[in-house]
Formats: C-alpha cells, sequence, structure tokens
C-alpha cells in the first residue's frame, strides 16, 4: 500500500469515528440537549443514563441492538494481512466502569456466542487495603510481542499489521498451547457446540470468529470486520457509563460513540497504564485510574449472581488479604 493510500484510509477511519460520535451525540442529545420537543417515537424509545466528560448523569436513547456481521469481512487467508498504516488500541476508563455488564452482552449478541461464555469479563478489585474496591474490565489486549502467537504450532493465532491478534478457527487444532501462554487467561477453549449462526461455514472469517468450531479457541477480537468499516466495537457501543474507548494510536483519536478523544494526551493526563506492563507483552489496552467515581462499587454487585460475589468477599468484607499484586 503506498503512502498516499495509507494517508486517506486512515483519514476515513478518523472521519468516521468522528462521524460516528457526531451521529450518536446528534441522535441522542438533540431533543434533550438543544431542548427540541420530542416526537412520540423518541418519547417511546427506551432511555438509558450515561455519565458525561463533566461528570453529569444524562438520559439518552438506548442504541439500537448490535446486528451480527454487517459486512462481508475478508476470509481466513485476507484476513491475516491487517489493514496498512493502522495502530489500534483499546482505553478502559476505570473512574466510569460501574459492573453494567452491557459490554459483555453486546459482544456475546455481536459475535453469536452463548451466554456463558465471556470474552470480556469485568472483576472487582481493590489495590491496597486502604484502597476502594473497583470494576476492572478485561478482554484480549491485543499484545504486540504475544505469547500465545509464539507458541501456536501451527500459524493458527497471528499478529496483524494493524496490531491485532487474531485466531483463524479453520487452522487452530485445539491443542491449547495458548491458553497456557497468555499471562492473562483471556482465551477460551470451545468445548461445546456454539449456537447456531445465521452464516454459512463457507462465510467464516477471522474477523468475525463467526461462525464458531467445537474444538478451537476462540478470544475477544476487537471486532476487527467493523474497524475495518471504521465503526467501533460491539462492547463500546454499548457500555451505557461511556467507559470503552477505541481507536487508533496512528491518528491519535479514540471514541467511546459519544466524545473522541486525543490518545496520547489521554493516556498522559490521566496516567494511563497498561495491565501488567512488566511481562514484556506490550498490551495494546491502557486503563485509566478509577479516581473521582461518582457511584458506589455496591452497586455493580446486583449485577453477578450471589453465589459468584463469595469470590469477593475478602474485599467485600475488607479482608486485608489476595489484593492485586
Ligand atoms: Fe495473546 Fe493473551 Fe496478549 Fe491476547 S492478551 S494477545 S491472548 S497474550
Amino acid at each position: 500500500m503506498k503512502k498516499k493510500d495509507s494517508q486517506s484510509n486512515r483519514r476515513k477511519f478518523i472521519a468516521n469515528t468522528l462521524k460516528l460520535g457526531t451521529v450518536l451525540a446528534a441522535g441522542t442529545g438533540s431533543s434533550v440537549l438543544a431542548g427540541k420537543k420530542a416526537t412520540k417515537e423518541e418519547d417511546e424509545k427506551e432511555k438509558i443514563k450515561v455519565l458525561t466528560t463533566d461528570g453529569k448523569v444524562i438520559e439518552v436513547d438506548k442504541p439500537d441492538d448490535c446486528k451480527i456481521h454487517p459486512c462481508d469481512p475478508p476470509g481466513p487467508k485476507e484476513s491475516r494481512k491487517g489493514i496498512p498504516g493502522r495502530k489500534f488500541v483499546y482505553v478502559v476508563d476505570l473512574s466510569k466502569c460501574a459492573n453494567a455488564r452491557k459490554c459483555i452482552e453486546g459482544c456475546q449478541k455481536g459475535h453469536n456466542l452463548a451466554t456463558d461464555t465471556e470474552w470480556m469479563n469485568v472483576f472487582l478489585m481493590k489495590d491496597n487495603p486502604e484502597g476502594s474496591p473497583y470494576w476492572f474490565p478485561r478482554m484480549c489486549f491485543h499484545c504486540d510481542n504475544p505469547p500465545c502467537v509464539k507458541v501456536c504450532p501451527v500459524g493458527a493465532t497471528y499478529k496483524r499489521q494493524d496490531h491485532l491478534v487474531l485466531i483463524d478457527n479453520e487452522r487452530c487444532i485445539g491443542c491449547k498451547f495458548c491458553l497456557a501462554a497468555c499471562p492473562y487467561s483471556v482465551r477460551i477453549f470451545n468445548w461445546e457446540k456454539p449456537p447456531e449462526s445465521d452464516l454459512p461455514k463457507d462465510k467464516y472469517s477471522p474477523e468475525t470468529s463467526v461462525p464458531a468450531q467445537i474444538g478451537t479457541v476462540s478470544k475477544c477480537d476487537f471486532c476487527a470486520d467493523l474497524a475495518r468499516k471504521g465503526t467501533l466495537p460491539y462492547c463500546v457501543r454499548s457500555c451505557p457509563m461511556g467507559a470503552l474507548y477505541f481507536g487508533d494510536e496512528n491518528e491519535d483519536a479514540v471514541s467511546n460513540g459519544t466524545e473522541t478523544r486525543r490518545f496520547k494526551p489521554l493516556i498522559k493526563e490521566r496516567s494511563g497504564y497498561r495491565y501488567r506492563e512488566e511481562l514484556g507483552t506490550m498490551p495494546n489496552t491502557y486503563y485509566l485510574p478509577p479516581v473521582d467515581r461518582m457511584f458506589d462499587y455496591k452497586d455493580g454487585l446486583k449485577n453477578i449472581p450471589e453465589e459468584k460475589q463469595k469470590i469477593y468477599d475478602d474485599i467485600i468484607n475488607g479482608n486485608d488479604q489476595n489484593y492485586m499484586q
């Protein structure tokens, strides 16, 4: 790809990112923010509450349900190349995550996953005895030095030029070496037959990870097909708190759908960090520390089953054990 084409592609991506933010902002805020009288349809549309960047809670229309396979993604061979000139990055603002778990639902719907298959997890964390607990979403970090890729004996998982790490399920032999190698435990083995897909097997793409196959490994793919289209991942689009951002480091821009921020200044100003950076994996996911939260972490407990809350007993009851190292 020539430099000019690459620049043009990047311009298109940022234009699409900004357009998406504008469309969402206009679609969600016009009747509220501009004081326009809402139509009957707008009145009837389901509302959700979101947190603005200046800390206000506002009501906006619930985004339309995620549609599966919005484009015709490339097949396994073409999917290995990636998109020239891009360096996709993900940012999680821990100060906004309230464990609404809508990111998990959006991901499952978008990737045709069973309801007990979570490519995205949200954990309750506490860094030290005096610290306040906070919610911590975790997905594949699409590392630049990925141990999972190094151990695959058949080249089924690979790193692309746009920095995404994908899996070709047609090549995967289910040996599980990659599961053992990933220090973040984000890979999942498909023990069960995945739910029926609306896509035939010959339409399989590592960019959508659909249709999935029993006996292979799967994980978060950063919604590579949507990135190709210049739109945001399902999880980012589903988060009612605006806690998740996705974008292109080369363009120095990330968006949560309602606001677009310069990536590097955001990381610098908010002291962004990468999880377990000392492992040398060079993740492409950044976390903004959970400061100045506007809600109690306990609100998020109601979204997980009571029996699962037991794993957090030490945190909830204030015991000084098992803190994140
Ligand atoms: Fe591989 Fe794990 Fe890094 Fe994802 S988070 S790229 S699965 S090592």
